[in-house]
């Protein structure tokens, strides 16, 4: 499996698009091109090099993320899988369904409605390769905002459904928001773990794909919900309620 990350937007939405090859058949599919203009120099150059793209995978709805398809569609008319309100969609796999991309690649749709309702993780799996594409879901040291959800649902989300992942999967965002992130992260809990991922952000622009589940589940704040620390940090006990004085507290921020 091979990841070419596609900045698009820097200094102002810092999205990610992601193209991802199986190596052996040379099969591709790009995940959320939202910027067309940013996209196809990258897609273009793959393909005149004998990649097969195959399928445009979208996240979610958001324009950030759906709305190139229609300008994609003009130079690569292949069909799209999304979620169900994302632009131009042809495919909206159920909730653990799985499709292949080539002959090596497995890859398995995950829903997590919370900051949207058609929020969809994709978890790619080559052998012992394993990465997940989580959208404005889940990010490196933090989650996206509650648009169309509740603090349950993010819950659900990212310590139920992405955390029984295998530890060792790849986490590839929507957005490079880490600073950001680990900005608020560190007022709630300055654990090792923290402070290892806050420098690291300070010496590496880019932080999609060198982190796992499991570096999440150790410094991503919204993932330790049980710690004693955070739940000082919001005066609440109740994990729910836990999540939702993390989100507006870095939502004031
Ligand atoms: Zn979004």
């Amino acid at each position: 499996m091979h990841i070419e990350s596609i900045p698009m937007w820097e200094g102002s939405g810092n999205n990610y698009a992601y193209l991802v090859t199986d190596e052996k058949t040379k099969d591709a599919v790009i995940i959320d091109p939202a910027n067309p203009s940013e996209v196809l120099p990258t897609v273009k150059k793959a393909v005149d090099s004998g990649v097969n793209l195959k399928n445009i995978i979208n996240t979610h709805h958001h324009g950030d993320h759906a709305g190139g398809n229609a300008e994609m569609l003009k130079t690569y008319s292949v069909p799209i899988i999304g979620g169900k309100d994302c632009a131009k969609v042809n495919k909206t796999p159920g909730h653990g369904d799985t499709f292949t991309v080539g002959e090596s690649i497995k890859v398995k749709a995950l829903h997590t409605p919370c900051h949207t309702q058609d929020s969809i993780c994709y978890f790619f799996e080559d052998g012992n390769d394993r990465a997940v594409f989580t959208g404005d879901t889940l990010f490196i040291g933090g989650c996206g905002r509650f648009f169309e959800g509740t603090p349950k649902e993010m819950d659900k989300a990212l310590n139920e459904t992405l955390a029984a992942l295998p530890d060792d999967t790849k986490v590839y965002p929507g957005h490079e928001y880490t600073k950001g992130n680990v900005k608020f992260g560190i007022r709630v809990l300055q654990s090792d773990p923290v402070k290892k991922l806050e420098s690291f952000t300070n010496s590496n622009k880019y932080t999609q794909g060198k982190f796992t589940i499991g570096d999440e589940k150790k410094h991503n704040v919204f993932m330790r919900l049980d710690d004693p620390d955070v739940q000082k940090f919001t005066g609440k006990t109740d994990r729910v309620d836990v999540m939702g004085a993390l989100r507006e507290a870095k939502n004031s921020m």
